[in-house]
């Protein structure tokens, strides 16, 4: 059935949608596997898997978009709602750096949090500046576009001018969070207060212009379909083909723990099976993106570990701390000698990196 695209991967030529669609239908899980690591393969003939050191900071969990899929934010006014002091982020960053080394943008931080309305774009020119300031070992990954369509817009500021600013205080790239499913339909069901596809694409494409890089995601395994995954994909595409700035992509599964999604929609979550099928299909779709990720802190550590089969060359981020996914119910942890017994195990070297995927071991 799937001989003509076979052909076409073979022979290096680009999928299209329609061949995705088929993809995603195509009943030989193996096959498909066999198809993306052939792919993964040409692109990284080395036998090696990459992780960076790095940690999550969730400076404040305030938010009043009030996302249906997100387990993790609390309303403003909300008793639980915080914003962490500068010093507390500051310890967490020593903790990471106190693993990492000293070694210049060698440890990466992803800090992330909710739309906070107290936080104007000074507050975060004071922290980036002061982080920059103190850890020359860090690579600033941080600030979502949805945050920053947002500080934009509190500031008074246009969307340049803003990821210029964050820009100039510190921040390196920025994280690919907040895609979701990059369909304006889904948004609409999922988290009709965030930002909308095209603001999405435009923070993207607006840091690749101004000389950053930045990663793409996607949160599939809820009210999407397998047409609007494509659309999706085709997005991100399209977008790399103009800017060339993204330098990843990562799919994780909607978690439904404690979600207002999960009591309204109430469908089956994501299986091993499906995530496997989602990260061969993207690997043989996006052939303009070179590293793919895993999610091990969705999927668990086996599940991970197999999708190195499927696309997939690349362990992700060390992650001292998730709060996040974990709001939703899911807690894999992994210390980094557990991640390069997975990795040797597939018959691969593991290789630490940095955020710009450059070896440095
Ligand atoms: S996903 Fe982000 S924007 Fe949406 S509610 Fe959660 S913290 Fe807020």
């Amino acid at each position: 059935m799937t001989t003509d695209i076979a052909e076409k991967i073979h022979a290096g030529q680009r999928l299209s949608v329609e061949d995705g669609l088929r993809l995603f239908r195509h009943p030989n899980l193996a096959e498909l596997g066999l198809l993306a690591d052939h792919v993964r393969r040409r692109k990284h003939p080395e036998r090696i898997v990459t992780y960076v050191v790095g940690r999550n900071v969730n400076y404040t969990n305030v938010c009043w978009v009030r996302c249906k899929f997100c387990a993790f934010y609390r309303p403003p006014g909300a008793d639980e709602g915080y914003v962490l002091p500068q010093e507390k982020i500051f310890e967490k960053i020593q903790e990471l750096v106190d693993v990492g080394g000293a070694r210049p943008k060698s440890c990466e931080l992803l800090m992330q949090g909710g739309l906070n309305p107290k936080l104007k774009l000074d507050y975060y020119e004071d922290l980036l500046g002061s982080i920059r300031t103190h850890f020359p070992a860090i690579q600033l990954h941080s600030l979502s576009a949805t945050e920053i369509v947002y500080i934009a817009h509190l500031s008074r500021l246009s969307l340049e001018d803003c990821i210029r600013r964050l820009r100039d205080a510190g921040l390196d790239s920025i994280p690919g969070a907040g895609a979701e499913i990059l369909s304006d339909e889904v948004r609409q069901i999922i988290g009709f207060r965030k930002d909308t596809v095209s603001e999405w694409l435009d923070v993207h494409s607006t840091a690749h212009r101004l000389g950053m890089r930045s990663s793409a995601t996607m949160m599939y395994g809820h009210v999407e379909t397998v047409e609007q995954r494509m659309e999706h994909l085709k997005h991100i595409r399209d977008l790399q083909d103009e800017t060339g700035g993204f330098t990843a992509f990562i799919a994780w599964n909607f978690q439904p723990t404690d979600t207002e999604l999960a009591q309204e929609w109430n469908g089956p979550k994501a299986t091993g099976y499906d995530h496997l099928r989602t990260v061969a299909v993207a690997r043989l779709f996006l052939d303009n993106i070179d590293n793919l990720q895993a999610s091990w802190v969705t999927q668990g550590p086996r599940i991970a570990q197999v999708s190195l089969h499927y696309g997939v060359n690349d362990f992700g981020s060390t992650m001292m701390e998730e709060n996040v996914v974990s709001a939703a119910g899911t807690r894999h942890c992994m210390p980094l000698s557990e991640m390069q017994r997975l990795i040797r195990d597939v018959g691969c070297e593991p290789v630490r990196r940095n955020t710009r995927y450059e070896l440095l071991n």
